[in-house]
C-alpha cells in the first residue's frame, strides 16, 4: 500500500510531449512505465472521460455524456467513494468545477477548488496548494487536476506553439507537486482526451490517444507498456496501488506487465 496521486493534465497529446520542453514529464516517463498510445472513450469531452476514469465504465454505462452533469443513469462508486469507504483519506485540488461530481457527497476528507483553468496561470494555485497541503495532510490518495493545457487548445490549437508553450508553463507546476510527493508514492500521470483544431469530442486519433504514465516502486523504470491501455484501467491501477481490491462493476484492468 502507497500514499497514491492521479495527476490529470487536461487535453494533453502524447505528441505534444515529444515537441515541448517539459523535463518533469520527460524524467517521470524514463523513470516509470508508460504508454503514449492509450485511448480514450467517446464522446472524447472531459466530464464523461472523467467519470470514466474513476468509474472504470464507459460513456455507455454511466450515462454522462457532456459536460454538463446528470445523475449516472445507473450509478457505482467510484475510487475515491471506494477508497473513502475502506477508510482511506481521499483529496482533490481542481479549478474545473464539474469535478465536484466525480465521487459522491462525503467521500472527499479535503478538497480545493478555484475557477481558474482559464486563466494562462491557472494551474499554479492547484500545483502549489497541492503541494502545501499534501505534506501537511498526507493523504492516502489525492487527485491533482490541472486544466489550463486544454483552455490552451481551445483558443490557440492544438499542437499550435501557444499550446506547446503552456504544456511547458504546466510541466514547471508538474514538478512542485512531483516534489512536494513523499519518496515512495505512487503516481499516475494521464490526459482525459487529446484534440485538433480548436476543439475535441470526435473519434479521431488525435481526439482519442492520450498519454498514460505510472512511477511507483515495484514498476519498471523506462518501460513502454505494450499492451492496449483504456482509460478505464486507471481506476483498478490506483486501487492496486491503494491496497484495495477494484470495484466488481468496473471493466479496466490494470496493466500487470509494468511490474518488475
Ligand atoms: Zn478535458
Amino acid at each position: 500500500m502507497h500514499s497514491t496521486y492521479f495527476i490529470m493534465i487536461d487535453g494533453l497529446r502524447p505528441d505534444a510531449i515529444t515537441i515541448a520542453n517539459c523535463p518533469n514529464l520527460k524524467s517521470f516517463i524514463a523513470a516509470g512505465s508508460s504508454t503514449m498510445n492509450a485511448r480514450s472513450v467517446m464522446p472524447s469531452i472531459t466530464l464523461p472521460c472523467h467519470t470514466s476514469i474513476f468509474h472504470s465504465v464507459p460513456p455507455t454505462r454511466h450515462g454522462i455524456t457532456s459536460n454538463v452533469w446528470t445523475p449516472m443513469a445507473r450509478p457505482l462508486p467510484g475510487l475515491i467513494d471506494v477508497a473513502a469507504a475502506a477508510g482511506k483519506t481521499t483529496a482533490a485540488f481542481h479549478n474545473w468545477e464539474p469535478l465536484r461530481n466525480i465521487n459522491m457527497p462525503e467521500a472527499l476528507t479535503l478538497s480545493f477548488y478555484k475557477n481558474t483553468s482559464y486563466y494562462q496561470d491557472g494551474d499554479d494555485i492547484v500545483a502549489s496548494e497541492a503541494a502545501r497541503m499534501i505534506p501537511v495532510h498526507k493523504p492516502n490518495f489525492a487527485f491533482i487536476y490541472l486544466g489550463t493545457v486544454d483552455t490552451w487548445g481551445h483558443v490557440f490549437g492544438w499542437m499550435s506553439d501557444e499550446y506547446i508553450k503552456q504544456i511547458e508553463h504546466v510541466d514547471t507546476q508538474l514538478g512542485i507537486v512531483l516534489n512536494a510527493l513523499p519518496d515512495d508514492a505512487a503516481v499516475v500521470i494521464q490526459a482525459d482526451h487529446g484534440g485538433h483544431d480548436r476543439g475535441h469530442g470526435t473519434e479521431m486519433p488525435e481526439d482519442m490517444t492520450i498519454p498514460w504514465m505510472v512511477r511507483a516502486p515495484g514498476v519498471k523504470a523506462g518501460y513502454t507498456i505494450q499492451r492496449a491501455v483504456s482509460l478505464l484501467d486507471t481506476a483498478p491501477t490506483l486501487a492496486h496501488f491503494l491496497g484495495l481490491q477494484p470495484h466488481h462493476q468496473w471493466e479496466g484492468r490494470m496493466p500487470e506487465e509494468m511490474f518488475e
